[in-house]
């Protein structure tokens, strides 16, 4: 039976992307669907649970995407409130590639993560909201940086409100409230727009509690100056870096495993805490 992926994506036109890991972790054949919200959601839903038995379920599963993550988790409430009984498939959440890139950043560190403060530097968006979540799920002290207070306000309350945890707003409006954001702090990663320059090196070379530098952003500029895209644990002024590519690979197995996993049961929800576990699983193997 072939196992088919339901691509709900909330932006426009389903992500490319998303689609081609999804041929690549294993799916069959993957049907793409736009402009999807809890609104109009349902009826895909319907063909998706109602279509084949029990047993056989498990060859159907849905994953969740699109640029805004607000807009998927309402998505994925809706869908898993179709659910019910048996009548359910397995479902991905991973708008803009946010638990997939966070999960497989934070999985570089984990086990010196507890007790440190961490800080990620332009935080508001998709990926640093699930960075600063899993940051503090690990029990480092977070604070969440934007260059708008209010912005950075409503993103930790979102994570407070998802995840239980606490994350401290700051406003850092340039490169000199952000080195200023990080002078304390044992990790710091960068999870500023595509193409945004958040720090300079001398922001952070001679930091002396500072232990780890991760920057997400794949696109030149990178968002952290001094650090290689490649690096993947490089030691640079005697702190441990990573640059977007160094675990971007990782980010991408991790990703097809997501999806590989889907297809094991017809019951999984994978969202932020499900895909670091998996994070964390494969790492160890890694
Ligand atoms: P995003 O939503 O596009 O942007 C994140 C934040 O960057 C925004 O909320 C904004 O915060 C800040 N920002 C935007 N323009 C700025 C500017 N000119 N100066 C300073 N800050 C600015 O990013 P995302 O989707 O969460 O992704 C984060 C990064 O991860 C991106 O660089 C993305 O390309 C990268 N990524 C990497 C991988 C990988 O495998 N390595 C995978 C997915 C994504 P405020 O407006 O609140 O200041």
């Amino acid at each position: 039976m072939k196992k088919i992926l339901l691509q709900f994506d909330t932006d426009p036109y389903p992500s490319s992307f998303d689609a081609i890991v999804a041929y690549d972790g294993g799916a069959d054949c993957v049907l793409g669907y736009a402009n999807l919200t809890p609104a109009n959601v349902g009826p895909l839903v319907d063909g998706a649970i109602f279509t084949r038995s029990p047993k056989a379920k498990q060859n159907t599963a849905i994953f969740i995407g699109g640029r805004d993550l607000a807009a998927g988790q309402a998505l994925l409430e809706a869908v898993k409130n179709k659910f019910f009984g048996d009548f359910r498939v397995s479902v991905m959440l991973d708008s803009n590639g946010s638990n997939t890139t966070a999960a497989a950043g934070v999985a570089q560190i984990a086990g010196e993560i507890g007790g440190k403060r961490a800080v990620v530097l332009a935080g508001t968006g998709p990926v640093g909201q699930r960075l600063a979540a899993l940051l503090a799920y690990e029990g480092a002290k977070v604070t969440l940086t934007s260059r708008s207070l209010a912005r950075a306000r409503q993103a930790c309350a979102a994570i407070r409100e998802r995840f239980g945890v606490e994350v401290v707003p700051q406003e850092a409006v340039d490169g000199e409230a952000r080195g200023q954001a990080i002078a304390k702090a044992h990790i710091v990663f960068a999870a500023g727009a595509a193409g945004v320059r958040l720090l300079e090196e001398r922001h952070w070379q001679a930091l002396p509690t500072l232990e780890v530098l991760l920057d997400a952003n794949a696109t030149p500029p990178w968002g952290i100056a001094g650090i290689e895209p490649s690096d993947r644990g490089k030691v640079r002024h005697g702190k441990v870096c990573f640059g977007a590519l160094g675990f971007g690979g990782f980010k991408l197995a991790l990703h097809r495993a997501c999806i590989a996993k889907l297809f094991e049961r017809h019951d999984q929800v994978l969202d932020a805490l499900e895909i670091y576990a998996l994070a964390r699983a494969l790492a160890k193997t890694d």
